[in-house]
């Protein structure tokens, strides 16, 4: 039997209290967090923090199957590197697209900061988007094994997340958190360490990414790849016009002569060229106010919503949600990292023991 603690939608266990032998135990032990996320992956070692912060990306060549480079060396590769290798991201979109290339991340990140020599085997907790499956959860799970885990529990993203934003999903008034991530958005509402109400989009920073592009194409005739999208979502983009005023140059393909060129681009062109994302991740946050009890609602109108995840990072977008939902939005200092912050602070709560699989 697998240890899923925190299968999605459950509550969360009462803290545990453990035997002296248990405690002098995982003082030896490493416990390790992993946040699987669609854009990143982050590993939390307990007593080191964030030890680990690369993208989640695999490049490999197709014609053998074999993983040529991960994390930041892969994505380098995005859109430069030559047939047959191909960059994949094996969670775009929140479900888990390439079961082999998601596996081979997670034993990759996992033995990274992890060596299999160690003499103690560590508990794992990983995160992974709350999209994915019973059967996507297991290949998760076996990979961790791999990787040398003695336990795995999963959590949901949002859970974590809400966690490591230091919202109190335990007390008896409710918490509101939204996670944007590169692939999607998770909306969740706890009380007292359960959840109430959620809604998620496959709509976060890649859908913005793309649409710059888009409007890089259309409006200004010039193709940009992926990778310059992004940076001009970060360096220009806004979530509303008006918010920021950012003028930036970039160099493209000219779309009609194939020519380099060089073109300006202010952030109320490019808050144009992202409304419609942005406003499916406003409409997706606003709609679980539909869905809680209403006896919830006014515990968060007072205590506003938290934004983690890099897309809450995207100038202006708290104070739109905060003018749309007429609600006060707060973005947590370090969004990119609450998930795998949080599911450190979990993994206390986790169950001791010294056996192997199945064996407490
Ligand atoms: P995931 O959990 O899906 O891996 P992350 O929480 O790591 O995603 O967020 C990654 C997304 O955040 C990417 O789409 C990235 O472009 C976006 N992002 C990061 N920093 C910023 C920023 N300053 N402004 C806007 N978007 C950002
Ligand atoms: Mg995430």
């Amino acid at each position: 039997m697998l240890d899923s603690l925190f299968d999605l939608g459950e509550r969360l266990p009462p803290p545990r209290r453990r035997s002296r032998l248990g405690r002098a135990w995982n003082a030896l032990g490493r416990d390790l967090a992993v946040d699987l996320g669609t854009a990143n992956t982050l590993v939390f070692d307990r007593g080191h923090g964030v030890v680990l912060d690369q993208p989640s990306f695999a490049a490999i060549d197709v014609e053998t199957g074999r993983f040529l480079a991960i994390g930041a060396e892969a994505k380098e590769m995005l859109g430069r590197a030559p047939e047959p290798i191909e960059v994949i991201r094996p969670l775009r979109s929140g479900v888990i697209g390439d079961f082999e290339a998601a596996q081979f991340l997670l034993r990759e990140f996992l033995l990274r900061v992890h060596h299999r020599r160690r003499f103690v085997r560590p508990r794992v907790i990983v995160c992974v988007p709350s999209g994915v499956t019973q059967v996507e959860r297991r290949a998760v799970e076996e990979a961790a094994f791999e990787a040398g885990a003695r336990r795995v529990a999963i959590v949901s993203e949002p859970l974590a997340a809400a966690v490591g934003a230091g919202l109190p999903v335990e007390a008896a008034r409710g918490s509101m958190v939204v996670d944007i991530g590169g692939g999607t958005t998770d909306v969740a509402v706890f009380v007292l360490g359960g959840t109430v109400a959620n809604a998620n989009a496959p709509v976060g920073g890649d859908a913005l990414d793309q649409a710059v592009l888009a409007f890089c194409r259309k409006e200004l005739g010039i193709a940009i790849g992926e990778r310059a999208a992004e940076r001009l979502k970060i360096v220009g983009g806004a979530a509303a016009p008006g918010v920021r005023n950012t003028l930036v140059e970039f160099l493209g393909r000219d779309a009609a002569t194939g020519r380099p060129r060089t073109v300006r681009v202010h952030s109320d062109a490019l808050a144009e060229g992202m409304a419609e994302p942005v406003g499916t991740i406003v409409d997706t946050a606003i709609s679980v106010f539909e869905r809680m009890p209403a006896e919830i609602v006014p515990d968060i109108a007072v205590r506003g919503i938290t934004l983690t995840g890099g897309g809450a990072l995207l100038a202006g977008l708290a104070v739109r949600m905060q003018r749309e939902a007429g609600i006060p939005v707060h973005v947590d200092p370090e969004p990119l990292s609450c998930v795998v912050r949080g599911a450190g602070a979990l993994l206390d709560r986790l169950p001791g023991g010294m056996g192997r699989r199945g064996m407490e």
